[in-house]
């Protein structure tokens, strides 16, 4: 997809609060740094290249036609499944695919095309009003930087994240539940919050692999690194893995995985 420019944007910045400007009470009290990885540089280096042989060229499970229907599909996938957005939003991108088929839509409509999906009446009226910015700040485009994104309605750092690099090629790292997980249990980039992990895998991950990280981080999470118990067995970096919850160090063996075989397991 073909980024468009990034248009500054006219309205006015939210002040920061002095802890969060580095201001006084900040410098009184300073952040406490997030533990180091545990793991040395060859051996990140080493995660990444085998995560890349398994899956060259990973992708997200979400449908979108451009960075705008991708923008609207994160927004409308938090406490969602991917699998769930995708069934509401077939129909409603083929009739609305830009801010300004959306702003025209209207909010009851848009409602009805969403109301499969969790928290729908809230997203409804983010969407209308995200539309709404981006015509009036952007010229109808998604902007390309961070801090912008962040003041549209409804979109956090995690959603800015995912479309900065999925849309536009950036190397972000938005930490979901599944990205948290393995940083803290494997020891990777420990943290207590999702912005002290995000800082530490983009501080470990070399440069080569920041593009596609995200996607092998989420997909090892969702099909081998598990949230209740982690198959150990299954996964292609058993040797060089330190979590104490491991449960064998032979590696599972290394070849490409089809997306489709991975689906399909998921439902079996
Ligand atoms: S060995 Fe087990 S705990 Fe370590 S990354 Fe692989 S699945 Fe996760």
């Amino acid at each position: 997809m073909a980024p468009p420019k990034s248009k500054k944007s006219a309205a006015v910045k939210k002040p920061q609060s002095p802890a969060s400007s580095g201001g006084r009470a900040s410098a009184r009290r300073p952040r406490k740094s997030a533990p180091r990885s545990l793991y040395s540089p060859a051996e990140v280096h080493e995660i990444f290249r085998r995560f890349s042989v398994q899956r060259p060229e990973p992708k997200g499970e979400l449908d979108y036609v451009n960075a705008f229907t991708l923008l609207v599909a994160v927004v409308l996938s938090a406490q969602a499944t991917d699998a769930g957005v995708n069934k509401a939003t077939k129909a409603l991108f083929a009739t609305a695919d830009t801010p300004a088929k959306m702003l025209a839509l209207g909010e009851a409509k848009v409602g009805d095309y969403i109301r499969t999906i969790g928290l729908w009446r809230n997203k409804a009226k983010n969407v209308i009003a995200l539309s709404k910015a981006l015509i009036d700040d952007y010229a109808g485009q998604v902007p390309q930087e961070r801090d912008e994104l962040v003041e549209l309605p409804g979109v956090g750092r995690k959603t800015a994240n995912v479309v900065l690099n999925v849309a536009f090629g950036q190397h972000t790292m938005a930490v979901d539940t599944h990205i948290f997980r393995i940083g803290n249990r494997i020891g990777l980039a420990p943290g207590k919050t999702p912005e002290q992990v995000e800082q530490g895998l983009l501080k470990v991950i070399p440069a080569e692999y920041m593009r596609h990280a995200h996607h092998w981080l989420i997909l090892h999470g969702r099909y081998v690194c598990k949230a209740r118990k982690p198959d150990c067995w299954a996964c292609v970096i058993a040797d060089i893995c330190k979590s104490k919850e491991k449960t064998t160090d032979i590696p599972a063996p290394l070849v490409p995985i089809a997306p489709l075989d991975e689906a399909l397991a998921e439902v079996q």
